[in-house]
């Protein structure tokens, strides 16, 4: 994917490609998880993953599943409280998670990586944070330069917290912004003032945050081209290093909150199309580099460069620089993925709690990568990260001759190819400015899992 490539915007494309399609933040997609999965095989997962010669090193990730109000948009897994003590149970069945579970990772594979999302991480106080690292360090080490993110809801938190973050370790967040018009912000329940993130933002700076990211959200009820480029005007006049730009996916069979929200005020498809065809031009003349999907940020930051070099990976987070490492997470439906296994947490955070007061690794459902899935998710990812695909990488890698397996896929690729969303070349393809907004669309051409019935069921959010 070429530095300076610009996503083109183009109706017809957009019409034809820009449908349902999974995010892809891993290979085969969580619907694919089978409660046929069990602790055992999470537990023989962990085993195997430390008679490795070079064991990975470790990313963890903690599900905070409190929130104290409800965002009408919402589709995560969260509980609404308002009580401290949730905070304080989670963190007591948090320590009887890390205790069932860290001691089976050899204690010399380091943590290069942890990020805490929900619910909101910052539910917890600055004591309860505080309280989580030094869990989380008794049953981990930390390698020294290790990356500590966390999402942050800026009506939970104020500057005097944000430092206090920076010094328990945290060097980089993401802060939840989505809307700053008045009148959207009351349509999803979610009222913040500008100044709020300005001033989690000016403290985050101040405290040496290593890492600032501000998520969107287009296509939310009220929303309008013109109130959102406000929006996006002020949150590029403060110069986060990313930005996430999410399309909000109106799915209110699979997600309750969202049946509050009013559909009537939602923007027809025009005017969401044109909000995104606009934030992305504002973003592209303010020097935001194009990512991939929904992610933007500065040619300085971290995510360009792995861009550039070919290291960039996407897994549950999303875009992230680190590779190879097994992800190690906690908390009411939680994923890891060590080697090839991915294994989830129970969803219900009572159920949660009841297994690990049990003494249970709280394990529902999951599934084990077979070599066609950890093949297939290699070239999707290749595809999400580098908007590329050499087809002799993949056959030196897995022994097979790529246009004998990949036939069919070949074929599918070949409309892709008319429509110039991709240019073929003899050894391969790279995806073109044009394809750009669609590297989901072309990836979904390598899904094994994905069945014509499943397409345009609403299991899965619109590309564009
Ligand atoms: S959108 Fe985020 S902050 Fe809002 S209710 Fe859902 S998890 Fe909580």
């Amino acid at each position: 994917m070429s530095e300076l490539m610009r996503p083109t915007f183009d109706l017809k494309l957009i019409e034809k490609y820009g449908g349902e399609g999974p995010r892809y933040t891993s290979y085969p997609t969580a619907p694919q998880f089978t409660d046929r999965f069990s602790t055992a095989d999470y537990c023989m997962a962990m085993v195997e993953s430390n008679r490795l010669p070079i064991p990975a090193d470790l990313s963890l990730y903690v599900h905070v599943p409190f929130c104290s109000s409800p965002c009408f948009y919402c589709g995560c897994n969260r509980v609404i409280t308002r009580s401290v003590s949730a905070g304080d149970q989670f963190l007591a069945n948090l320590g009887r998670e890390l205790a069932l579970v860290a001691p089976r990772f050899d204690r010399d594979r380091l943590v290069r990586q942890l990020h805490l999302g929900g619910g909101t991480p910052t539910f917890l106080n600055v004591d309860q944070l505080r309280q989580m690292l030094l869990l989380l360090r008794k049953h981990f080490s930390f390698a020294g330069d290790a990356e500590l993110g966390l999402e942050i809801d800026p009506r939970t938190i104020d500057p005097v917290g944000i430092r206090a973050l920076a010094d328990m370790g945290f060097n980089r967040l993401s802060i939840g912004v989505q809307d700053l018009e008045a009148d959207v912000q009351q349509a999803v329940n979610r009222i913040h003032d500008t100044a709020m993130v300005g001033a989690c933002m000016g403290a985050a700076r101040a405290a040496g945050f290593s890492s600032i990211s501000l998520d969107l959200i287009y296509g939310l009820p009220l929303q309008t081209t013109m109130g959102f480029a406000r929006t996006i005007d002020t949150v590029i006049s403060m110069r986060p290093d990313r930005i996430a730009l999410f399309n909000y996916a109106h799915l209110p069979h699979l997600f309750k909150a969202q049946r509050r929200i009013d559909e009537k005020q939602l923007p027809t498809p025009s005017t969401k199309l044109a909000i995104f065809r606009n934030t992305l031009n504002r973003l592209l003349d303010a020097g935001y580099e194009f990512i991939g999907m929904d992610h933007f940020a500065l040619p300085d930051d971290s995510l360009v460069r792995a861009r550039q070099d070919g290291s960039l990976v996407r897994n549950f987070q999303g875009y992230s620089t680190h590779g190879g490492l097994d992800l190690v997470s906690f908390g009411p439906s939680a994923i890891s993925q060590v080697g090839d296994t991915f294994a989830q947490n129970t969803r219900s955070n009572d159920e949660w709690a009841i297994s690990l007061n049990e003494g249970q690794i709280p394990t529902a459902r999951g599934l084990t990568r077979c070599l066609d899935d950890r093949l297939r998710g290699d070239i999707i990812e290749r595809i999400m990260c580098t908007g590329s695909l050499n087809y002799r990488d993949i056959e030196k890698l897995y022994e097979l001759k790529f246009r004998r397996y990949f036939a069919n896929e070949l074929r599918g690729l070949q409309p892709l190819a008319e429509d110039g969303l991709i240019e073929l070349h003899s050894g391969g393809f790279r995806v073109t400015s044009n394809g750009l907004l669609f590297l989901r669309a072309i990836a979904k051409v390598f899904d094994a899992y994905l069945q014509p019935q499943t397409q345009g069921s609403g299991r899965f959010s619109r590309i564009v």
